[in-house]
């Protein structure tokens, strides 16, 4: 991962090429300088004019979900708050009703019908969470559900467990039993079968407190699960303290996050994931992302892709908003937007930016600039995504 001033070394190369060979990249540098012997059978792209990145890495979706909250969109455009739309059975209850009846194969139709979009628009390595079922059975349903797309290879899937997204409405008046039945059944049944790279919590007021949020984490970790948090989004609750207290490899959100917090991710070296989506779509304040870069930390960007709180996947939109009104440089954008990315999912070893010995995922943007990707927004500028050093119909 790259922090401070390195978030701005792009390495951009002028007339560059880019070998790949069985799935990795084993050559790049400038065209003029390759003496690589090309083997004899290759498929040449021709990106003159273009530019040629590594394909985005979205650290933090929940992109697997069923039903519209589209009226709510409609209401809340009309002046309604959340706890309005949630008093009628709206917000998160909404989704989590649709997704505990429907069948996994449902769930993951219309979820690979987004990942072809995401493809679409180069993202080319995506982290999916659960916590849409909140039960046994559903989130099983779930975390199956995203393993079995991961293992058709179309895109780079992460799984993630968020068992803890919300306590579901039949123990409204027992939150305590559902987290023992997160840490009691849920985490060992999931550690067991393999079916989360991690584990996540929303560790905010009148969902998981900070102690309920530690305790499920240290139990996830247990099981062999890396942790993320969902922190500081709505209050400054301490849970980018409890990241890195934890080493938990990213700490998700962080609208509200304290200069102790920040202090924390460095220490810890937590990446921060900010969500820029979320907060242009809920209208509730951006992290401060030009704090964070200038304190070192390793700053991250996703989409937060889900029905209820940033209906967009669009990575190079992302990076719009970064940019406008995150104070973030293109440069740093794009860093986010990839190597952090792959650093928020403890792979920035095998992707996140074009290097000899990673994955050949790259994306070629019909644009004279790097920099046009967030200038000139509002457009899909992706015009062929490789994944795996395959060129894909899109
Ligand atoms: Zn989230």
């Amino acid at each position: 991962m790259k922090t401070g001033k390195e978030m701005r070394e792009v390495g951009m190369i002028e007339n560059a090429g880019v070998l790949c060979e069985e799935g990795n990249i084993t050559w790049v540098g400038p065209m003029n300088k390759c003496e690589k012997e090309l083997p004899a059978e290759i498929a040449e792209v021709d990106a003159s004019g273009k530019v040629v990145l590594p394909g985005f890495v979205d650290s933090h979706t929940h992109m697997m979900f069923a039903g519209s909250r589209a009226h709510e969109f409609g209401l809340r455009a009309e002046g309604a708050t959340y706890e309005q739309i949630a008093e009628q059975g709206g917000g998160i209850l909404n989704t989590i009703t649709h997704v505990r009846k429907a069948a996994k194969r449902e769930l993951k139709r219309s979820t690979a019908r987004s990942l072809l979009d995401l493809l679409r628009h180069g993202t080319t390595t995506v982290e999916i969470k659960s916590g849409y079922g909140l039960d046994m059975d559903s989130e099983i349903k779930m975390l199956e559900g995203i393993n079995e797309l991961a293992e058709e290879e179309i895109i780079g899937i992460v799984s993630t467990f968020i068992g803890a997204h919300a306590i579901p409405p039949e123990f409204k008046t027992n939150p305590q039993g559902y987290i023992d039945l997160i840490m009691q059944k849920m985490i060992p049944y999931v550690g067991k079968k393999r079916l989360a790279a991690f584990c996540d919590v929303f560790c905010e007021k009148g969902y998981f407190d900070l102690q309920q949020s530690e305790l499920i984490l240290s139990e996830a970790k247990k099981h062999g699960m890396a942790l993320k948090l969902h922190a500081e989004e709505l209050t400054p609750l301490g849970g980018a303290e409890l990241a890195g207290r934890l080493g938990a490899a990213s700490a998700d959100h962080l609208e509200h996050i304290t200069d102790k917090g920040i202090e924390a991710l460095k220490t810890g070296g937590v990446v921060a994931a900010l969500l820029p989506g979320v907060s242009l779509f809920l209208n509730h304040g951006y992290a401060p992302a030009r704090k964070l870069i200038d304190a070192g930390v390793a700053v991250a960007i996703a989409s937060d892709f889900n029905p209820g709180s940033c209906m967009s996947f669009s990575m190079p939109l992302m990076m719009t908003i970064a940019c406008t009104q995150m104070r973030m440089t293109p440069e740093e954008a794009i860093t986010a937007a990839t190597l952090n990315g792959a650093a928020a999912l403890n792979l920035s070893g095998s992707v996140g930016s074009i290097e000899v010995g990673k994955q050949a995922d790259l994306v070629v943007a019909n644009i004279p600039d790097y920099r046009y990707l967030a200038y000139h927004f509002g457009t899909n500028h992706i015009s062929m995504t490789i994944k795996n050093g395959t060129i894909l119909e899109l």
